[in-house]
């Protein structure tokens, strides 16, 4: 190539490069890593496109950006939910439109109340609002609370820039009032407490928990979603991960038809509910996980499967 042909052909594509960075600068201008203070007591991240968690004490916080404000999916504690509601401020300049519960446990609804004046809206299931209601009254703690103010009871889907946002509640599990909620177009689900990743989970029975049913709503998700969806949890145990994929649905299936299988057997042989918490160390498959919780998983799929009363 001539020389001077060379310089302009160069040019001409350094030009273009330079071009291209700017308008890749402009595509995904929000979606820098997140600088944080050194000492932040918080995780915050983007997780796929506009989408990202944060994760700090109680269950998981979801959230998307987009050019109509912010969509957050559970609030963690006030303290928590002011940290993020900052940290929200300082990434970008709209307002936060919409919060969702995906179930009333106080460390997924406490921090509701610092979207107040804020947020224009919470979504929960009606069975979610009816629960927290209720476990607010008991720990009397009612005026701390504030309720969602959308309510539906199978599915509920609304939109955010370009994004479709899809709740659905499939039966009890949980709670009796637990919501999935599908970024459809980003693929991106959050399954609120469904999923207590290789740990052992709350078995909410006075609020409506259902293991057997449980068990369903995980099998259903696997055919409602794809290889390709990435999913927030509520919990996980040390060494695990909130963020993950269709294998730890299928490992949180696994563990639950365990359960199932070994109280079945312990209800067959008679076993007294004192002495099975005693001997039992582990449920098969879970040799590894951190013991906490074992105990009241025993109790709770003793009480369901002998239809107690709790
Ligand atoms: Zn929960």
């Amino acid at each position: 190539m001539h020389r001077r042909q060379f310089i302009k052909t160069t040019a001409h594509i350094a030009g273009y490069l330079y071009l291209f960075d700017l308008l890749q600068g402009c595509k995904s201008s929000n979606v820098h890593p997140i600088r944080l203070a050194p000492d932040a007591p918080y995780t915050m991240k983007y997780l796929r496109g506009h989408i990202g968690y944060f994760a700090e004490r109680g269950g998981t916080i979801g959230w998307l950006s987009s050019k109509d404000g912010v969509v957050v999916v559970d609030a963690q504690f006030p303290e928590q939910a002011r940290h993020l509601i900052t940290e929200m401020s300082h990434l970008h300049k709209i307002p936060i439109e919409t919060l969702i519960n995906t179930h009333h446990h106080y460390d997924h609804t406490a921090g509701n109340i610092a979207f107040k004046n804020i947020a224009k809206q919470i979504i929960a299931h009606r069975n979610s609002l009816t629960n927290q209601q209720i476990s607010a009254r008991q720990r009397n703690v009612e005026d701390a609370q504030l309720y969602p103010n959308v309510l539906y009871d199978k599915t509920f889907q609304f939109y955010s820039g370009k994004e479709s946002i899809l709740l659905r509640h499939i039966g009890p599990a949980h709670t009796s009032g637990d919501t999935i909620v599908h970024f459809q177009n980003t693929n991106v689900v959050h399954m609120g407490d469904l999923v207590f990743n290789r740990r052992y989970p709350y078995i909410d029975r006075p609020a409506g928990a259902n293991v057997q049913n449980w068990i369903e709503v995980l099998d259903r998700t696997l055919e409602l979603f794809d290889r390709d969806t990435l999913y927030i949890f509520g919990h996980a145990g040390k060494g695990y991960d909130v963020i993950g994929d269709r294998e730890d649905i299928k490992a949180m299936m696994a563990y639950l038809e365990n359960l199932v299988q070994f109280g079945q057997k312990a209800i067959q042989q008679g076993t007294a509910i004192e002495n099975l918490i005693a001997e039992t160390k582990y449920i098969k498959g879970t040799e590894s996980w951190d013991p906490g919780g074992l105990e009241r998983n025993i109790e709770a799929i003793i009480y369901e499967l002998s239809d107690h009363p709790d």
